[in-house]
């Protein structure tokens, strides 16, 4: 029998990693990130639990040298749906599976490779591929609406981000007490697949229940995010019964994989669009994979809300929540009103963070929290890196979508004109009745965990 006395504990019933002991070489690595980086190892006693806790983050995957601990694989199921001609497949990519896709073709690090990317889905026999940009734009555009009443309140404050699903379960977990201060809005990914199979269905005249919802995501935790029971408001919303908004999640790994054994030649592929409607995104909603990105997001749309002007172009780059800190702050002054932000980047931060806010050392009015430092573009579903290429890997992802929002022209989600249309059309305005039964959210003190 090996001795394995260094893992992390995961339990076989875990809804993204798993791991097969046959491979392991007890380096330690996996629990050194969960305990260290992540903090959940060393938040509970397995003793007491009598369960591993896990918030699904994937960073032990990232990190173990053996593939001992891996993603749950979904992309063969996802290929055998493709052949089923009943089915409509369509898939979404999320903003920081573009700038690493192509770190597995050899591309040189924080490349864009979406036009590619298109193609190389198409080729896999997707039906539709559409951009977690506009979902990013659309959570924005909720997320901002909810600040600016917040404020104007003074209610639930700080607000949280709500975007990270695994800071969620961490925070439903460990600090339930905070659970009124996320914002309720969904993740772009669960909002794109909602809007999918209500407003996009009726657009193509499809059934929803013949469409199969697939996402390209940097992210492990996402696996878990579109399983939790209420990720459903689209069967609410059709009537058909057992529809789920997401139907499987791929991470960044998977697709290269799956490319790489339908023998695809990548690197000549030519450039493809993304389809409309859901296909276009702005530079905020391309920001959202790099930390800071949401609360630089936030904040451009945020201002329009609240002083009915439009930033000037040197204004429009939050430069103090930008960067690989641990900790940002930054205090916005919205014509007289002073707004206080702060940006927690990787798990560790955002504990330090919330302990001193329960302390009442410091106060902000809205706080953006990703678990993995870099933010999405260093998920756990993401190309691994060395350990001495790391940093820079993250920092040329990170350039990579500043990058791309600088060349973009449009910079602030309410001029995305497929969101505007799809207000005008569909949902109204920012936190309408709709709005908030699609594209809303709601959390659950999840601590009864801690104990057996
Ligand atoms: S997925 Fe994250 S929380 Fe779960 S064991 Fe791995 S590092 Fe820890
Ligand atoms: S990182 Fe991988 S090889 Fe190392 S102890 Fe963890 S599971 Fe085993």
């Amino acid at each position: 029998m090996k001795n394995l006395d260094l893992v992390i504990p995961i339990d076989k019933e875990n809804e993204s990693i798993e791991r097969i002991d046959e491979k392991c070489i007890n380096c330690g690595y996996c629990r050194n990130v969960c305990e260290n980086e992540i903090t959940v190892g060393r938040m509970y006693d397995l003793g007491i639990t009598g369960r591993p806790i896990c918030i699904n983050c994937g960073q032990c995957a990232n990190m173990c040298p053996t593939e001992s601990i891996q993603e749950k694989m979904d992309y063969l199921k996802v290929k055998k749906i493709i052949k089923d001609k009943s089915k409509i497949v369509v898939v979404s990519v999320a903003p920081a599976v573009r700038v690493a896709l192509g770190e597995e073709f050899g591309i040189e690090r924080g490349t864009n490779v979406e036009g590619k990317m298109v193609s190389a889905l198409r080729k896999l026999g997707a039906n539709y591929v559409t951009d977690i940009t506009f979902g990013a734009d659309l959570t924005i555009m909720e997320e901002a609406k909810e600040l600016v009443t917040r404020i104007k309140e003074n209610k639930n404050l700080p607000q949280f981000t709500s975007c990270c699903p695994a800071w969620i379960k961490y925070a439903e977990i460990f600090y339930p007490e905070l659970l009124s201060n996320l914002s309720t809005v969904k993740s772009p990914i669960s909002m794109q697949g909602v809007t999918i199979k209500t407003y996009f269905a009726k657009q193509k005249n499809i059934n929803p229940k013949d469409i199969i919802n697939v996402v390209i995501a940097p992210c492990t935790a996402k696996k878990y995010e579109i399983k939790r029971k209420e990720m459903n408001d689209s069967s609410k919303y059709t009537g058909v019964e057992n529809l789920r908004d997401n139907d499987y999640v791929l991470t960044t790994r998977e697709l290269a994989k799956w490319i790489k054994e339908e023998n695809i030649d990548f690197i000549n592929l030519k450039e493809d669009k993304f389809d409309s409607p859901l296909g276009k995104g702005t530079g905020a909603g391309v920001i959202f994979g790099n930390t800071g990105g949401v609360m630089e997001a936030a904040l451009r749309t945020a201002y329009y809300f609240i002083t009915q002007k439009d930033l000037e172009d040197d204004k429009i780059k939050f430069e103090d929540v930008r960067g690989m800190q641990g900790l940002k702050e930054a205090q916005v002054d919205f014509d007289g009103l002073k707004v206080k932000v702060a940006v927690a980047n990787g798990m560790k931060n955002a504990k330090i963070l919330i302990d001193k806010i329960l302390n009442k050392q410091c106060d902000y009015h809205f706080i953006e929290v990703m678990n993995c430092t870099g933010g999405c573009i260093a998920g756990g579903g993401q190309p691994k890196t060395t350990i001495i290429e790391n940093i820079e890997t993250k920092k040329k992802r990170i350039e990579g979508l500043y990058t791309d929002d600088e060349k973009l022209e449009k910079r602030v989600s309410y001029k995305n004109p497929e969101i505007i249309e799809i207000y005008n059309k569909f949902y109204g305005e920012p936190n309408s009745k709709i709005a908030e039964d699609l594209l809303h959210t709601t959390y659950k003190d999840k601590s009864y965990l801690l104990n057996k």
